[in-house]
């Protein structure tokens, strides 16, 4: 019997989130003593615990079907590899966001990318930073660091920087300020593209069913709400996310209940809006499962 794979973060930013994903999904795993290797116990997939920069290369390897990881490390060895079409992003999963941001010394007087011209980039990112640089007509000298990147101008190895940001704080505490956004990335679900058999295809199309279920579940709300008859088009358009909500009569009333499903975040704003068109008895409730 066929089995799938999936490679997430053993250990790091993703690695809680991943594996909150996949439990969602109703699977549950054997873990091997080394960590390593969990066996999907009541569904044929498998996790591998790996270093998330070697998940790229998992995947175009053929090791695994499946990988979550952020979007920074899948473009930057897909470039390195020559833009290789072995694996496609299936699903951005909205959690491990962070950007590719050029940082020059605080002092530097600078005020766009542009006057980076033939100066030396100090990057973890070295293809996607020069694509990303060469598209906007800029061609710079890129020295590749693995790590510390944000102490290069420091050292006098380069004049700038192009690294992951999400906060700022640690530019903040290197005297760096950020010049630019290069890249936006989050997390995301990558598939192979290689050929798989009849078998396989199944289960990884159940599985990512059951994952796109989640997704959404995890960012729709249950709304209830009570209000007046004629206030039902004005209630309808003010629900994020909605088209056709379920309408019910109250008994001995000329007042309807209106439940929907919000495919969008509700906010307090939204409650207080529809309350101002008559609704009442407003309840909002999370969604555990779903699937279309
Ligand atoms: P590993 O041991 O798996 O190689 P790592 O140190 O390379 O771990 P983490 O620091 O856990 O990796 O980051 C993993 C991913 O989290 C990054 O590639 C990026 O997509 C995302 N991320 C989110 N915010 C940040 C941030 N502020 N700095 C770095 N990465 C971030
Ligand atoms: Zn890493």
């Amino acid at each position: 019997m066929s089995r799938l794979r999936v490679a997430i973060q053993k250990s790091g930013r993703l690695s809680e989130r991943s594996l909150e994903i996949l439990k969602n999904c109703g699977l549950k795993f054997a873990r091997s003593k080394d960590k390593l290797f969990w066996y999907g116990q009541d569904f044929p997939l498998d996790v591998l615990l790996v270093r998330d920069d070697d998940i790229p290369r998992m995947l175009l390897d053929g090791v695994c079907e499946l990988g979550i990881v952020g979007e920074n490390i899948a473009r930057e060895v897909m470039l390195e590899r020559n833009g290789s079409d072995g694996m496609t992003c299936r699903r951005k999963l909205g959690f491990g966001h962070c950007h590719l941001s050029l940082a020059v010394p605080e002092d530097m007087e600078i005020s766009s990318a542009s006057e980076l011209e033939g100066l030396r980039i100090a990057t973890s990112y070295p293809s996607l930073t020069r694509d990303l640089l060469a598209k906007k007509g800029i061609s710079t000298e890129i020295v590749e660091l693995s790590g510390s990147v944000e102490i290069a101008p420091g050292l006098g190895t380069a004049e700038a920087i192009a690294d992951l940001v999400s906060t700022g704080s640690t530019l903040r505490a290197n005297h760096l300020r950020e010049l630019e956004v290069l890249f936006h990335s989050q997390a995301a679900l990558y598939c192979t593209t290689r050929s798989i058999d009849d078998e396989k295809q199944g289960l990884l199309d159940r599985f990512l069913s059951r994952i796109e279920g989640v997704l959404q579940a995890a960012e729709s709300k249950y709304v209830m709400l009570h209000a007046p008859r004629e206030a039902l088009d004005k209630i309808t358009a003010l629900l994020p996310g909605v088209e056709h909500p379920s309408i019910m009569p109250l008994e001995g009333s000329d007042r309807i209940a209106i439940h929907a499903v919000c495919g969008e975040t509700v906010f307090w704003e939204h409650l207080e809006a529809l309350k101002a068109v008559g609704a009442s008895a407003i309840l909002v409730l999370p969604v555990e499962k779903m699937l279309a």
